[in-house]
């Protein structure tokens, strides 16, 4: 069965359900209930975990993620998120969550474009929308000091209020114990 499929099958017992939580009509279900964001990363294992370990509920915070919850550049989509966050959502808090064992400590560009080239990519398209991809792959040296990176470019970025609070944790992605960086 294809992946779709089981998606449209769960969905229709989901929705079904009288356990399913229902959607609240109200404007204010969108905000934020606990006037927070989170930064971090799509690794599969935090999937459904990172949540339940920071005690975190539907409807609490915003959640942004991405590949290694790293900012590439002053206007990416993690900043485009904050910003929705902060001036549209009323977030005053941001915890830049990034994980041990993150994949992001092993990817480089070399190989990211590799595999690009055998998948049938072309070396046009490949130089016209992958100029940063240096940047991006290798700026990312290890988890830990690339919270401390993210969280200083949010600190110092000319767009977030200087009254926004910023943190920096990792969790781990086994166990869910979270430390606290900055
Ligand atoms: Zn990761």
């Amino acid at each position: 069965m294809s992946v779709l499929k089981d998606i449209l099958k769960a969905n229709k017992v989901f929705y079904q359900s009288s356990q399913s939580p229902h959607i609240q009509e109200d404007e204010s279900a969108k905000v934020p209930q606990r006037h927070f964001a989170i930064v971090t990363c799509m690794d599969t294992r935090l999937v459904g975990f990172l949540e339940p370990a920071l005690g975190i509920k539907r409807g609490e915070c915003t959640l942004i993620k991405s590949a290694g919850n790293y900012i590439t550049d002053s206007f990416d989509n993690i900043i485009q998120s904050l910003l929705v966050s902060i001036f549209e959502l009323g977030v005053t808090e941001i915890f830049v969550i990034g994980h041990h064992e993150c994949g992001m400590t092993n990817t480089t560009s070399d190989r990211i474009i590799g595999t690009m080239i055998q998948r049938g990519i072309s070396m046009e398209a490949i130089k016209t929308f992958c100029s940063q991809i240096e940047t991006w792959a290798s700026g990312f040296k290890d988890p830990e000091s690339n919270v401390y990176n993210t969280v200083k470019k949010l600190k110092e970025h000319p767009l977030i209020p200087a009254d926004i609070v910023i943190h920096g944790l990792m969790i781990h992605p086994r166990s869910g114990k979270i430390e606290e960086l900055l």
